[in-house]
């Protein structure tokens, strides 16, 4: 077996594992899933680009699409791309810091992504992922995670508008790590608020999708 061959075997074992996975009723750390898990992971030994998101809402966690909401339709506007080439796992990755939705807290808002998916899938997932250039990292948790693989400790108190504003450094980071807000309306007044957003950080955002999952699939 070629090692090509071998890299892409491993990778598809691991993808079959994370689908099968049920460590959070089984074994969970703390309270246990409140339902059946789903996990929903897209990942392709092709895509160059990859979005690493938060968790699974209910609405994907029934649909078993990452990003198939209003925010998805949101992000997809910012990265300028079209749900067919989103959904494009050859030209386009998502796997989230949950791969599971959470469940709700108290107040009927989102829990925090299962810190077990971290624990056991996420360093070998992404290190069976070499030909990634580029990680969209979707908020605190993500952003929190790739960067501190790459030897980039964020502080603790770091918001996520401190992190985004500090973009341009982890452009040189092998991958590239863009850090982006949560693209919920939650974060409508946030984004009206931080122009500079929109102005210089979404181009640069478009010209990276476009450059690795452009129509031509090449360039
Ligand atoms: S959230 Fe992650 S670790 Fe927990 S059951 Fe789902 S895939 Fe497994």
């Amino acid at each position: 077996m070629s090692r090509s061959a071998g890299s892409e075997a491993a990778l598809a074992a691991l993808v079959a594992g994370i689908g099968a996975c049920r460590i959070c009723v089984e074994r969970p750390e703390g309270a246990p899933l409140p339902h059946e898990p789903r996990p929903v992971a897209r990942v392709s030994a092709k895509a160059r680009l990859l979005i690493a998101g938060q968790a699974p809402g209910m609405r994907v966690h029934r649909s078993g699409l990452p990003f198939d909401d209003p925010s998805g339709d949101r992000l997809r506007g910012w990265m300028g791309v079209d749900r067919e080439t989103f959904y494009d796992v050859s030209r386009i990755g998502v796997a989230a810091m949950s791969f599971c939705f959470p469940g709700y807290d108290a107040h009927g808002g989102d829990l925090p992504p299962r810190r077990e998916c971290a624990r056991h899938w996420h360093d070998p997932l992404f290190a069976a992922l070499p030909q990634v250039e580029t990680i969209l990292a979707v908020g605190k948790y993500a952003q929190a995670y790739h960067l501190r693989r790459l030897g980039v400790a964020l502080p603790r108190s770091a918001s996520v508008a401190e992190t985004v504003g500090r973009w341009r450094e982890f452009s040189a980071l092998t991958p590239k790590i863009v850090p982006l807000p949560h693209p919920s309306w939650r974060n409508s007044a946030w984004l009206k608020r931080n122009s500079w957003f929109a102005e210089e950080l979404l181009p640069v955002v478009r010209a990276e999708v476009g450059r690795l999952a452009g129509w031509d699939g090449k360039t």
